[in-house]
């Protein structure tokens, strides 16, 4: 029997490839749904390539645009309907914090959610987990360092862990001092030296926000303190991420950085099947670095662990203001090195309180945004 798939953020860097994964393995895989935010051509390509059986569109969308056999969705809860339908597997692909109601949605299916996007489960945190233990549903991780964790804590017990160590590229300025990074260009920041994604995680790997929502990330998905992660820069992305364990043997995970693999593994876990990667060659790869991340000069990651310690919704202002400053970046309204500033002034004015329903955090994701929005205003 094939299993079904349902890739909510279909037109991304992520639902893209994933539609290659499924293309190379037809024989097991077969696409239920799709779903766009707004980029409708290339919805519109995916949905008469494939011919799914639902397509989903938070724009507007016209219905004799889409293949006659194709159930169309429209309007903002268009993705979470869609990953309320009973399937297989939903690939969670959408960026960002709008991610999370179609999680919560996915998780109510009481399925395998293979899940790309971090900001849900940053901001989701308790209520999340809850409903995982509900609905009985599973996440297997595609961020590339998740899922190197994830196959490294295959390999002892949980109570024999002493650490996660997360590995970040340190994206194409880590070398750079505080002083120069003042001026760096917006064709610099999307110019990352491993990786090639999407607008917004390029802009968090330059500022390691990204890293930082990851800590907070692993925290999430395998129930680890924060005293528990580590972080260390590999610029070459060769070891997605590693395990130490109390007797003082690390296990890390190598590959070449191609998203394809992680993808894979989340939609076949427990088996390793034949993937579209390319073999790493260890003996062409013998430069593997690492360097200590150094908190005080990578701001981000000491707001993200100090986040994670306080809770109380720190994590949510963390993410929702870092999503804010990052569309005002992109605007050309706020420099660079502004980002981490307009995060920590949100943090630093943020009263923490109990979390508790989806509203909450959405009251919190929206009092961060707004306070980013003010702030820059009235300078
Ligand atoms: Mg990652």
């Amino acid at each position: 029997m094939k299993q079904t798939v349902i890739v909510l953020g279909s037109t991304g860097s992520i639902g893209k490839q994933t539609l290659d994964v499924l293309q190379m393995h037809r024989d097991r895989f077969t696409l239920l749904g799709i779903s766009a935010d707004r980029d409708s051509d290339t919805l519109r390509a995916q949905a008469a390539a494939w011919k799914p059986k639902f397509v989903a569109c938070r724009a507007k969308a016209d219905p004799a645009m889409y293949p006659a056999g194709s159930e169309l969705l429209t309007g903002d809860d268009a993705s979470e309907r869609l990953a309320a339908i009973p399937c297989d597997i939903v690939v969670l692909a959408i960026s960002g914090y709008a991610a999370l109601r179609p999680l919560l949605a996915a998780i109510s299916n009481g399925k395998r959610i293979a899940i790309a996007n971090k900001e849900s489960l940053v901001c989701g945190g308790d209520l999340v987990k809850r409903a995982l233990k509900r609905y009985g549903a599973e996440l297997t991780p595609i961020d590339s360092e998740q899922s190197a964790l994830f196959q490294c804590l295959q390999n002892g017990r949980r109570s024999e862990v002493k650490r996660l160590l997360l590995t970040a590229s340190g994206g194409p300025f880590f070398r750079r001092t505080r002083e120069e990074l003042k001026n760096v260009t917006m064709e610099e920041v999307l110019h990352h030296p491993t990786w090639n994604m999407g607008r917004k995680i390029t802009l968090d790997s330059a500022t390691l926000f990204n890293k930082g929502l990851e800590v907070i990330e692993a925290a999430r998905l395998f129930d680890f303190g924060a005293h528990q992660i580590g972080v260390l820069i590999h610029p070459q992305s060769i070891v997605h991420s590693m395990v130490e364990y109390d007797d003082g043997s690390i296990i890390a995970n190598l590959a070449v950085p191609d998203m394809r693999l992680p993808i894979q593994y989340a939609l076949t876990y427990p088996e390793r099947i034949a993937s579209l990667a390319k073999p790493l060659d260890l003996a062409s790869a013998h430069d593997l670095e690492f360097y200590t991340a150094d908190p005080e000069r990578f701001i981000a990651l000491r707001l993200a662990f100090d986040a994670l310690r306080t809770e109380g919704g720190c994590p949510i202002v963390f993410n929702g203001a870092n999503e804010r400053a990052a569309e005002l970046y992109f605007s050309g309204v706020i420099d660079f090195t502004d980002i981490e500033r307009c995060v920590a002034d949100a943090l630093e004015a943020y009263q923490p309180r109990t979390i508790d329903s989806v509203e909450t955090i959405a009251e919190v994701d929206a009092w961060s945004r707004a306070f980013v929005s003010e702030r820059i205003l009235s300078q």
